[in-house]
């Protein structure tokens, strides 16, 4: 896969070389996701906005029109790199690049979205910063490219390099070969469709010594009996869903394979009866 990021932060990734590849000590070159750039299978390289800006002063922001706080930035300096940084990538073979804007006002980024762009063969990243980007840019790519603008949550950062990060780790580590064992995603919180923690939080984990401060390892974990710990492991799923993602519990109850009659008997015990008023429509 391939990933430009454009940003007028370059540093913030930590580049290695004129070409733009991340730096091993950069966010982007340590641990899963920096194998996985080391062995080739993501190939990163990040570009300053301010290189395709004309004047003596590298300007990529303006006052807005129809006034208000704060800059936006320019919609001509950004169709010139992304114009760049298209020309200079082809992927041979492969579907055009889909170009991501973190934005506070975007759809949700969600584990769902990290899967569809684990499928992808090159992305490109718009970061932001001050108001955001001239609202023409967008407009204007996606009349050669699909385009998302994406929110990684419901609060304002100062830039999208932060969202980058967040959105380039959760699509890396569901590339092929980056995780050690295959299964560890399905086993996840949102674990994919048929996982077992499909649409639900993971439950609680542990590992040893078997007592600390007195606090003891569930002794089912212990038991051997892996059909009797894959039922507990879902039980204190469920729970810890309905407690800290009631929204999650509602939406699986409304689907028809979501909620088996031993999980709704585990909500109803909690505290979390799964019925009509409860089910997301
Ligand atoms: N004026 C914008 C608004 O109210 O929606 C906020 C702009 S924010 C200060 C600057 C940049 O940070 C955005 O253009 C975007 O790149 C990034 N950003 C801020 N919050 C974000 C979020 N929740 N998700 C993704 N990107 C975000």
């Amino acid at each position: 896969m391939r990933i430009d990021i454009v940003t007028i932060f370059p540093g913030y990734f930590g580049v290695a070389d004129a070409g733009g590849r991340v730096a091993e000590s950069g966010p982007l070159g340590v641990s899963l996701i920096g194998k996985a750039a080391g062995r080739g299978d993501v190939d990163f390289r990040v570009h300053d906005l301010r290189s395709w800006a004309s004047d003596v002063h590298h300007t990529v922001d303006d006052t807005p029109f129809g006034g208000g706080p704060g800059m936006v930035m320019k919609a001509d300096v950004w169709g010139k790199a992304l114009d760049h940084v298209l020309a200079a990538a082809p992927v041979p073979g492969a579907a055009p690049a889909r170009l991501v804007v973190p934005t506070p006002s975007g759809r949700p980024f969600t584990q769902e979205t990290a899967a569809s762009y684990a499928g992808e063969g090159h992305l490109v990243f718009a970061c932001g910063r001050y108001e955001g980007i001239d609202s023409r840019l967008v407009a204007d790519a996606r009349t050669r490219m699909p385009v998302d603008e994406v929110s990684i949550g419901d609060y304002v950062l100062a830039g999208g390099e932060a969202a980058v990060v967040v959105i380039v780790e959760a699509v890396c580590r569901l590339l092929p070969g980056v995780l050690g064992n295959e299964q560890s995603h399905s086993d996840d919180s949102f674990g994919g469709t048929g996982g077992a923690m499909s649409g639900l939080l993971e439950g609680p984990v542990y590992t040893r010594p078997r007592t600390w401060r007195e606090h003891e390892v569930p002794d089912v974990l212990l038991s051997g009996n892996h059909r009797a710990i894959a039922r507990w492991q879902r039980d204190e799923a469920l729970r810890r869903t309905a407690v800290n993602r009631p929204d999650l519990i509602r939406r699986l109850a409304a689907t028809p394979e979501g909620l088996g009659k031993r999980d709704r008997q585990v909500l109803a015990d909690a505290g979390f009866p799964v019925d009509a008023e409860n089910v997301a429509h």
